[in-house]
């Protein structure tokens, strides 16, 4: 960096001749980038792993790619660690977005980016960039979905239905949510949808840590408590790996399959949808979302702006983060075989 450091000019710009590879305001290309991972709570935390660390190589980045699997104090201490090896940018998927501010004050004190991905980083004014599919649209999209595929089933209500959502630590959920609520509420309101446990805000409906058994016990919890002669018609689940948890315990009370919806591609949940079991789920094709978080690296490496297609959306309450969103897609049983053409391992399954 001291090399580089003095071959710019005051104003920032490399003299002519130099082989420099710092742009105006930028770093050096074989910088150290940091790459904070939650737990591995889905596929596509597990997959983003690797992409991160080939596609950080390959455009001459060192990548420093951690998994906070013991949890947020962990994390913590990942990012103190990516802070004291120089890193240019910290890209970070929070496991709980409100719990990391003393870390993003030092890296950004430190001259770091950081760049939230995936999940929204919370009550901090030391948060650069956000990258990550539309959370509010993927709530919308298993909303409709949910409301279809019943309709589909029986083309006239009441419906019976249950709602699960994710954990209440990670931002996402509360947002996936509230956008999926947008739809169900005015539904719920004119007795076209009911939930015979009674169960209907965010805080009754979470699943902590996105954790499979903590949904599969309430789903136990709810089939018994209110579903005794009562049919199930639909469920609201926030993700697929929840989905799998809540059909296994409709599979255990030998009730009739719902409509459930689901999140992430996963390949079990694919095979499911595949099957006729799983209703729908969410095309967020992390391959894109990663190649997105690099192309802003690039950008700050080169001493450019990155491109951000949102700037009102995502507000942490302290300020609101200017985010590039990408479009998730709903994948139902309708279009499942067209939807990963172009996946390496779902696109062979699912031909
Ligand atoms: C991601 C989802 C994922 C969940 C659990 C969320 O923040 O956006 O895709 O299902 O975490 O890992």
């Amino acid at each position: 960096a001291a090399i580089a450091a003095l071959a710019l000019t005051a104003c920032g710009r490399a003299e002519p001749g130099t082989t420099s590879t710092t742009g105006a305001g930028g770093f050096e290309k074989n910088s150290s980038i940091g790459v904070a991972l939650p737990q591995k709570t889905s596929e596509n935390w597990v997959l983003a792993e690797k992409l991160f660390n080939d596609g950080l190589s390959g455009a001459g980045f060192k990548p420093d790619v951690q998994f906070a699997n013991g949890g947020v104090s962990e994390q913590q201490n990942q990012i103190s660690a990516m802070i004291t090896k120089g890193a240019k940018v910290i890209i970070v998927g929070a496991i709980d977005g409100a719990q990391l501010g003393t870390q993003l004050k030092q890296a950004k004190d430190s001259g770091a980016t950081i760049i939230a991905y995936d999940r929204l980083l919370l009550n901090t004014e030391n948060v650069d960039y956000y990258v990550a599919y539309d959370n509010f649209k993927v709530g919308v999209l298993q909303g409709q979905a949910l409301l279809d595929g019943m309709k589909a089933k029986k083309p006239t209500g009441p419906y019976n239905i249950e709602l699960f959502a994710g954990s209440p630590d990670d931002a996402n959920a509360k947002v996936f949510f509230d956008g999926a609520m947008s739809i169900l509420k005015p539904k719920i309101d004119d007795g076209t949808l009911k939930v015979l446990s009674g169960q209907a805000s965010f805080e009754q409906a979470v699943t902590q840590g996105w954790k499979a058994e903590n949904a599969q016990r309430r789903a136990d919890t709810l089939l018994t408590g209110s579903y005794g002669t009562a049919s199930l018609d639909g469920v609201l689940s926030p993700n697929d790996t929840l989905a799998r948890a809540v059909l296994t315990s409709v599979k255990a009370a030998g009730k009739p399959l719902p409509i459930i919806t689901g999140q992430d591609s996963e390949v079990e949940s694919v095979k499911s949808i595949l099957a006729g079991e799983q209703y729908s789920t969410i095309n967020k094709d992390t391959r894109k979302l990663v190649e997105h978080a690099i192309v802003m690296v690039k950008d700050l490496q080169a001493g450019k702006t990155p491109e951000i297609n949102d700037d009102k959306s995502y507000n942490n309450t302290v300020k609101t983060v200017p985010a590039f969103l990408l479009p998730p897609v709903i994948v139902t049983a309708a279009n499942v075989k067209t939807a990963y053409a172009d996946d390496p391992v779902l696109g062979p399954l699912t031909k």
